[in-house]
């Protein structure tokens, strides 16, 4: 391992040794400080954001604020990490939530901040420190997150962000400093991640792709439906995991809703990200472009046919497309992660059901109807970690998240994610 490496992980193993001892309490004031920074240099941060990956720059500025909503959240959390008293036949009856050390966060581009925020604050209020290994075009967003933590006052060594290759991720996650691993990232890199985390006993979360669906039943209020729809699939410029992917139709609402869609979706062109009346970019990467336009093709030579086409304009743009798909369609089995939207129909709700959990993906469905048991009966049925009603699927720092079957397993958000990182210590006798 490099010596650079190796120094940041003492420097991080040193730095926990001293954090864990701090009172939780005392730890929030830290988080309170970060919130301040971020709201106060918001158009700075968004700007650094829009350069790297292209988003709108709104949204850029939008992505800073639900960040130091984050902060102030965990900022004013409950301590569920204090002991806690077990009535047991013994005098000392106890269990104690420990942080674990040094946690590696591996992270991608798409949020550049708030994927590093929503992995780090939670896993160091615990009482862990941080590493962050960023996606390779996002290392001013890591630089700038490390230097604001250090403006925070948080002890040197507490959040680190460093360069480091996938080999070195490896030789990162086998090094005894580090205790656990996160990744949000594709399912490839998931099962890499996993494989070495577990061939080294090191606890690991995923928060990997998705290819959720949106459900429209027949009593649905289509027009909201369809606005949301689009605003779904395309912020972020399509490129969001929990991002409505599959549109599962009432046969009954298909035509109406469809051409509704239709109208929603050419409101979408490309602008400079730079204008702040802007609300569509182009992809963050060339080959993520070329990705996603070789998916559609497949998609077409394999009997989809598209309702509107996706249109290549620029290196890494796109005119949005709408594909109507076919049961056996390869592509089903992907995650599009652009610009374009899949559309299916069924005769039923068990049908449209069906439909929605015949995905190996499973991060947050939503459903569309203005029947209170309808709703539950696809929010019971559904298979993913988030199901949305009349609304589309969006992370909210009080609720948790995480996914279910090939989107991964552990929780972010919420007061669980406060234990994430920690093991229960039982101490009990007389
Ligand atoms: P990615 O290619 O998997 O990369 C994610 C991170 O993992 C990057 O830092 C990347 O580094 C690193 N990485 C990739 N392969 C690795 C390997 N073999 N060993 C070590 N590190 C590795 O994903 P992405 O394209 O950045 O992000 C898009 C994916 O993330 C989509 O599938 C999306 O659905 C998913 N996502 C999920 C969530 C969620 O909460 N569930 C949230 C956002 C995104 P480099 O950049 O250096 O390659």
């Amino acid at each position: 391992m490099a010596l650079n490496i190796q120094n940041k992980l003492q420097q991080s193993q040193q730095s926990f040794k001293k954090w864990k001892n701090i009172p939780f309490e005392e730890r929030q004031k830290y988080f309170a400080k970060l919130s301040e920074i971020l709201r106060a240099r918001k158009q700075e941060f968004g700007e650094i954001i829009t350069q790297e990956m292209k988003k709108p720059i709104s949204q850029s500025i939008a992505e800073i604020e639900k960040c130091a909503t984050l902060c102030d959240f965990y900022a004013n959390a409950e301590n569920v990490l204090k002991p806690e008293k077990i009535k047991t036949e013994f005098q000392i009856s106890e269990v104690h939530h420990e942080p674990l050390g040094t946690i590696l966060g591996v992270m991608p581009w798409n949020f550049p901040f708030w994927q590093a925020i929503r992995f780090a604050v939670p896993t160091i209020l615990a009482g862990n420190t941080v590493i962050l290994k960023h996606a390779s075009i996002c290392l001013k967003s890591g630089d700038t997150l490390q230097e604001i933590f250090e403006e925070a006052g948080f002890p040197e060594g507490v959040f680190l962000h460093f360069e480091i290759s996938h080999s070195e991720v490896e030789e990162m996650i086998a090094n005894p400093i580090i205790k656990g691993v996160s990744l949000t990232g594709s399912e490839a890199a998931g099962r890499k991640i996993a494989e070495t985390a577990g061939k080294n006993l090191k606890k690991c979360v995923l928060e990997l792709g998705g290819s959720d669906a949106f459900i429209v039943c027949e009593d649905a209020n289509l027009v909201k439906a369809a606005e949301s729809a689009a605003l779904g699939r395309l912020q972020n410029c399509g490129q969001t995991c929990i991002a409505s992917k599959r549109f599962i139709i009432h046969e009954k609402v298909f035509d109406s809703f469809l051409f509704l869609l239709l109208k929603n979706f050419k409101k979408y062109e490309v602008g400079n990200p730079n204008d702040a009346k802007t609300n569509f970019s182009e992809m963050a990467r060339e080959d993520l472009a070329d990705d996603l336009e070789q998916q559609y093709k497949t998609a077409l030579e394999n009997g989809a046919e598209y309702i509107l086409p996706l249109e290549r304009i620029s290196k890494a743009g796109f005119r949005p497309g709408i594909l109507k798909m076919n049961v056996e369609n390869p592509i089903n089995d992907e995650e599009l992660f652009g610009p374009l939207a899949m559309v299916f129909s069924g005769k039923s709700d068990e049908e449209l059901l069906a439909i929605a959990n015949n995905t190996m993906f499973g991060l947050g469905n939503s459903v569309w109807t203005s029947d209170k048991e309808k709703a539950l009966f696809f929010a019971e049925n559904l298979e993913s970690g988030t199901v949305s009603i009349n609304q589309i699927t969006k992370s909210d720092v009080r609720f948790p998240f995480g996914g279910t079957k090939n989107s991964g397993y552990g929780i972010e958000l919420s007061l669980y994610a406060l234990q994430e990182f920690t093991f229960k210590k039982t101490i009990m006798g007389n």
